[in-house]
């Protein structure tokens, strides 16, 4: 098999090449490749340095520049290209406390955390796979290059990827990198939330999300996500459900959004990832026994929504994400009412631009729970989700911006700016959700008057 890489990339190599240095595409690109995965980047390694790759292309970004890494723009496309490097002395378990230049490419391979990420391909000499990578890809295997136990003393994010690349290419982790990985995973307290949470997101989003077992087993969610360990552990009780609420939750994550059928971008997939992998956080907090001796979780929606939003802070994700997984989870549990009206009121309150995600974490929620109760429930929730369609298609009001009048139209007609105005616009609002009829300016302005008189 002959494997070609992008012409463009190819390009650079070449040029690089033909000055007189050494170029290679390098590490994620080439395990992609050899896989056939469309890889995220194509990263290039050289043995130019940062200067003399400024100097060679027309159009450059310091990107990294301090770790030898300038960006050459082609056309619109970007490709990183990075000195051969040699990490030095690490130090608190992630950062070298300095990187140096190097001429030899063996020295650039050796510092990359596993072998299926540690090989180089240019189309002139073709691979070059000094720690068997091809052997790991065929064999399926995450494997460190060298010993794991130092490897993740350098940089405890490592454990992490390990775990990470497994779920999104399906392989196992390689006896002593595992046996490593469960004994250094309380290293990965010395690593920033921001890492932690671009490796736990991209599990999420993998292939193989249910590899979150993986990290509770080898104790990492002990360090990272500790409040999971305890939903592990937690039974549920209660005929709706056969798992614990922590197998519960592995489902539920492993449904939603699945790529086939769901239509949503990275954005929303990875709000519906963590809302599945958050929404029932707090039930182990709100367990009370019913009389038949089941198991409730009475307010776990609301005690969970701001659980969450503690764990997402701490992670340092983003307001809108947080706000977007928080909302979710308050309403995960809510039993739609099947009329137009009832299902006017909840797209009042609980938002029209949320109601697709919303009704995608009940589906994924629902498919989670108890066989014999999944069928009736998913029934209900098409039920709800083609009295959505029908208020959308109509164009039915659902939200004080689409009332045919507003606070100044009230205003004009000798109403008090202020409460007044806020109370009339409430009432109005509530008229035409159990009536959407009335959502016309005459009779809405001579509802208001009625009102008041
Ligand atoms: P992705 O598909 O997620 O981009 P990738 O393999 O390209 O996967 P990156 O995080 O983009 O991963 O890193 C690019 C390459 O840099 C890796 O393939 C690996 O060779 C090296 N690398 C990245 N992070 C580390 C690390 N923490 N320790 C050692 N090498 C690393
Ligand atoms: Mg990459």
């Amino acid at each position: 098999m002959t494997f070609r890489i992008p012409q463009k990339v190819n390009m650079i190599i070449e040029e690089l090449m033909q000055q007189g240095y050494e170029a290679y595409a390098v590490g994620g690109c080439v395990r992609d490749m050899v896989l056939g995965r469309e890889p995220e980047d194509w990263d290039i390694t050289t043995s130019a340095t940062p200067q003399e790759v400024k100097r060679i292309f027309r159009r450059t970004v310091d990107t990294g520049i301090q770790h030898g890494t300038v960006t050459v723009l082609i056309d619109k496309e970007h490709f990183e290209v990075t000195t051969y490097r040699l990490d030095g002395e690490y130090e608190d378990n992630r950062h070298p406390k300095e990187v140096s230049f190097t001429s030899s490419l063996a020295e650039d391979l050796k510092r990359r955390d596993f072998t299926i990420n540690a090989m180089a391909f240019n189309e002139k000499e073709g691979f070059i796979d000094l720690f068997g990578g091809m052997e790991d890809l065929r064999r399926k295997l995450v494997r460190c290059v060298g010993s794991a136990e130092e490897r993740f003393n350098e940089d405890a994010l490592r454990i992490l990827r390990a775990v990470r690349f497994s779920a999104q290419l399906g392989f196992s982790i390689e006896e002593k990198t595992l046996a490593a990985v469960k004994a250094k995973a309380a290293n990965l307290n010395n690593i920033s939330a921001e890492r932690i949470r671009v490796e736990l997101t991209k599990l999420l989003l993998s292939d193989y999300p249910d590899r979150l077992r993986d990290l509770y087993e080898t104790g990492i969610t002990r360090v990272v996500l500790p409040e999971f360990d305890q939903l592990m552990v937690t039974e549920h009780n209660n005929a709706h459900h056969i798992y614990s609420v922590g197998e519960h939750t592995l489902r539920a994550v492993e449904e939603a959004g699945r790529q086939e059928a769901s239509g949503f971008d990275v954005r929303e997939r990875t709000i519906l990832k963590w809302t599945l992998l958050l929404h029932d956080i707090e039930k182990p907090s709100c367990i009370s026994i019913g009389r038949n001796g089941q198991r409730h979780f009475y307010g776990h929606q609301e005690k969970g929504a701001l659980t969450a939003k503690r764990i997402l802070r701490r992670l340092k994700f983003d307001n809108d994400t947080i706000d977007a997984v928080v909302h979710l989870i308050r309403w995960h549990d809510h039993s739609f009412e099947l009329t137009p009206a009832g299902m006017r009121k909840t797209m009042c309150k609980v938002g029209k631009e949320y109601m697709p995600l919303l009704f995608e974490v009940c589906r994924a929620d629902a498919s989670a729970k108890h066989p014999d109760y999944t069928g009736e429930k998913l029934g209900q929730l098409e039920k709800a989700r083609g009295l959505y369609q029908g208020i959308l298609n109509r164009r039915e009001c659902v939200s004080l911006k689409e009332l045919n009048v507003n606070g100044n139209d009230l205003i004009a007609i000798g109403m008090k700016p202020g409460r007044q105005v806020g109370e009339i616009l409430a009432y109005l609002l509530e008229q035409v959700l159990e009536n959407p009829g009335l959502n016309d300016r005459d009779t809405l302005l001579d509802m208001a008057r009625e009102r008041t008189a």
